[in-house]
């Protein structure tokens, strides 16, 4: 008789276990999806495109396989898809990243901070962490021993107290995280934040992880402040760009990280033994893709024209909608019409109303309820359209 799937057949695990992150559980974001799911509610949750991928993006993916580009890549990833990087941040950033040392292809952003964190943090070395932040960074942190430093910030503009961080920067300080345009918050770095820590780092050891994946989505005429324009700056800092966010292919996981040689040299050293090398035929279609600067040029305005939709169909609602200058992420505050938990809030939007979001509390370490959601907008008009009608019934 054949086994039913969902009947266990592991004899259990008796031995004495020692979680090294014994504090982690499912991500909100798979819970949040799930549930969305099971009572069939909008997904605004998750931060994925709800977009196709391009046709001729496809078309080269499949073009690379069938021409034999079937093995292992290079350790650093293929050669003229750095070269077209280097190139772009020169033409964007007006910086120069040598390809051949200075730049590494990764298995998407996640995978790039994780390296990046794990070969510079030792044990008992402090990290700083501006809150609300990416979920990704503080267990990476925890798993290479460090010990991670938070600075709350504050909406509606979520503002970087630069006095606040300069307290608490010790002889410990390793490295200092900072992400812009930001998730969940939707808010910029400006180039006087870039001097301010050029400043702070001045004279120090500290590294820089700039997570710059959103670095093509910024509205109402902001320019990107990339590390990369700050040469004393960029001279410590890893940079982290993933094509998932550019090219609406999450799914693909390919990213690049930048950094000058020194640090790149170590960075390499931690990402053969994780990965060693990512997707060679996907690497061979994204450097033809990359050519045309049209495929990632138009993308402010498109993601400007969704933001300012959804904006529209909320206009009259309880909600208090928060400045969004850059991401595909609205914050709203629904302290006009609950006093509920933020966690508790959303669950119930989810399941009553259908339409599910993430808390912002869980972005914090010491979880912070502003009462606001985090909804992603990078979804078609029918689907804005829907999740808007239920929210303005609220
Ligand atoms: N950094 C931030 C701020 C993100 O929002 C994400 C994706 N949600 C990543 C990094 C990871 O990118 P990837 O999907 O390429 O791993």
């Amino acid at each position: 008789m054949e086994k039913s799937l969902n009947s266990s057949s592991m004899p259990e695990f008796k031995g004495n276990l020692r979680s090294k992150l014994p504090k982690a559980g499912t991500t909100i974001f798979s819970i949040m999806s799930g549930l969305a799911n099971e009572v069939g509610a909008i997904n605004l949750s998750q931060g994925f495109p709800g977009f196709p991928v391009s046709e001729k993006l496809i078309e080269l993916y499949y073009v690379a396989l069938k021409s034999g580009h079937n093995q292992y890549a290079p350790m650093q990833g293929i050669f003229t898809l750095r070269e077209c990087i280097a190139e772009k941040m020169e033409e964007l950033y007006s910086c120069n990243y040598n390809p051949e040392t200075e730049i590494t292809i990764t298995a998407g952003g996640t995978q790039a901070l994780y390296t990046a964190i794990t070969a510079f943090v030792q044990e008992g070395d402090e990290v700083i962490v501006l809150e609300p932040s990416y979920d990704s960074y503080v267990p990476a942190i925890l798993l290479a021993g460090g010990i991670s430093v938070h600075v709350p910030l504050q909406p509606p503009n979520y503002s970087i107290p630069w006095d606040e961080v300069r307290k608490l920067v010790t002889q410990k300080t390793r490295m200092i995280i900072i992400n812009t345009p930001q998730n969940p918050t939707g808010s910029l770095l400006t180039a006087k934040d870039m001097l301010h820590l050029e400043k702070l780092t001045d004279g120090t050891d500290i590294i820089v992880l700039s997570d710059e994946v959103y670095e093509h989505i910024l509205f109402d005429g902001y320019e990107h402040q990339s590390v990369a324009r700050f040469p004393k700056l960029a001279a410590r800092s890893l940079l982290v760009f993933s094509f998932g966010k550019t090219f609406h292919a999450t799914g693909w996981k390919v990213g690049y990280c930048l950094g000058p040689e020194q640090l790149m040299k170590e960075f390499r050293k931690v990402h053969q033994f994780t990965v060693f090398s990512v997707n060679t035929a996907l690497q061979h279609a994204l450097a033809t893709f990359m050519l045309n600067k049209e495929n990632y040029i138009g993308l402010p305005s498109f993601y400007q024209e969704k933001r300012d939709y959804f904006q529209k169909l909320l206009k009259g609602s309880k909600f208090k909608i928060l400045p969004c200058l850059g991401s595909y992420f609205q914050l709203l505050d629904y302290s006009k019409i609950s006093q509920e938990k933020d966690t508790d809030y959303a669950i119930r939007l989810t399941k009553e109303h259908g339409v599910a979001s993430i808390p912002v509390s869980v972005f914090y370490s010491v979880p912070k309820d502003y009462h606001l959601l985090r909804f992603c907008f990078a979804k078609e008009n029918d689907q804005l359209e829907k999740a808007a009608e239920r929210l303005m019934k609220l």
